[in-house]
């Protein structure tokens, strides 16, 4: 499922072709990925929309109009979006649950092989209600430990699973919130509260590092993340453990475990290094 850095890499790759362009006309080809609209409803209000912006909030995609209104675009597992130049091929074709025209003869494609994706449009209020409950942006530049922490000292939470709930802090899923308490040396079975001031410090640190790192690599390419412009990211290729076990930590060389036990997702540690 696409983290932040994947999100941001789409955003960024897509960002030149959106912003600017008055959309035409829009096809909802899978109208179950449609969500508190209607599809007659959606073609007709997108019809004429200048885009002013086009962003991520969280792990969602941002597509903000002069009207105020917004078009928002979850990935979930298998989504993926691109920009089509000219006629689509069949490639464009497959797959498609949504597509706009953005003019000049470009297309803005929603491509979902499982159609878990969703598509949804905020008036302000709407988008103002659902944004509130989105936690803090961690790359974000007013973003320190000290906000960092008092999201989760509280709370008896998995400090893995803490890290991954959207409304404590926006954008972590699994992948990189395995990678962030490996490498500031943390138990991801701990509760929130057990950690200390130090601790949080470094956990803020290692979350930020490997989210920027993870977007300099474009994105984590497991199976069926793929850019902006459809190519694989190169993450993948500098995890630490996320993945990896049964093979050798980096650090010390002990055996890495994986085990479901924390949230029922995959968590992958070096019991070792991370206390
Ligand atoms: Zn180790």
């Amino acid at each position: 499922m696409p983290e932040l850095p994947e999100v941001e890499t789409i955003v960024r790759d897509l960002r030149p072709d959106v912003v600017g362009s008055t959309l035409g006309r829009a096809t909802v080809h899978r109208p179950n990925v449609l969500r508190n609209i209607s599809k007659a409803r959606l073609v007709r209000d997108l019809r004429g929309c200048r885009a002013v912006e086009f962003s991520r909030r969280a792990k969602n995609i941002v597509m903000r109009f002069a009207s105020g209104d917004r078009l928002i675009i979850q990935l979930r597992m298998t989504g993926s979006l691109k920009v089509a130049h000219g006629r689509l091929n069949r490639d464009d074709r497959a797959y498609l649950v949504f597509q706009v025209q953005l003019g000049a003869g470009r297309t803005f494609l929603f491509k979902d092989v499982r159609r878990l994706g969703t598509v949804q449009l905020m008036d302000p209020e709407s988008w103002q209600e659902f944004e509130s409950r989105i936690g803090p942006e961690p790359l974000a530049a007013e973003f320190n430990s000290v906000v960092f922490a008092k999201r989760f000292e509280s709370t008896r939470m998995a400090i893995k699973k803490a890290l991954m709930d959207q409304s404590k802090l926006a954008g972590v899923g699994n992948i990189y919130a395995n990678e962030a308490l490996f490498l500031a040396g943390i138990d991801p079975a701990r509760p929130a509260n057990s950690l200390s001031r130090t601790e949080y410090q470094a956990l803020c640190r290692t979350t930020r590092k490997v989210l920027r790192d993870g977007i300099s690599s474009r994105g984590t390419t497991l199976k069926d993340y793929r850019t902006g412009k459809g190519t694989k990211g190169s993450f993948q290729t500098r995890l630490k453990v996320y993945g990896r076990g049964g093979e050798p930590c980096t650090k010390c060389g002990a055996t890495l475990v994986t085990t479901h036990e924390i949230d029922s997702r995959a968590t992958t540690a070096c019991w070792r290094c991370q206390t």
